[in-house]
């Protein structure tokens, strides 16, 4: 007889880059966040069985500190239907070798020419990690040698 296992889970959509620049309660930096949605299964052995919309939570990932904020349902229902072009907002992420392997984290603002440091002498996992929560593409980081 097979085990059946139940219970809930959760899982974690990112929607990318959206809505309106919001400024960053941390870093202070004003950019249209990553939006991140959190939702709860019911499961059987692992397989989604129910889930209900209306528990989803939702939050705004800063794309340059990282900050997490919650947000109101609604307001990322409207967000997810508010794609920001790259004339808006175009940050690339740049991995800068310090050493064998560390490196520093950077966001440059392609439409200020502004880099900014995010974090010191970290390894390339972790910033692919970062990246992929700021909204961003691990294949897009820029590696500076
Ligand atoms: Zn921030």
């Amino acid at each position: 007889m097979a085990t059946i296992i139940w219970g809930t889970m959760t899982r974690t959509k990112s929607f990318g880059i959206k809505g309106d620049k919001m400024k960053c309660w941390q870093c202070h930096r004003e950019y249209s966040p990553n939006l991140l949605r959190e939702a709860e299964y019911f499961h059987i052995n692992y397989i989604p069985i129910s889930h209900h919309k209306d528990q989803d939570v939702y939050n705004t990932i800063c794309p340059i500190c990282g900050f997490r904020d919650h947000i109101q349902q609604y307001r990322a229902t409207e967000m997810i239907g508010q794609p920001v072009s790259k004339e808006v907002q175009d940050i690339s992420y740049l991995a800068v070798q310090k050493a064998k392997n560390l490196y520093d984290f950077v966001a440059l603002d392609n439409l200020t020419k502004e880099q900014i440091l995010i974090a010191e002498n970290v390894k390339y996992g972790k910033i692919k990690g970062a990246v992929r929560y700021r909204g961003g593409k691990p294949k897009d980081i820029i590696k500076v040698v």
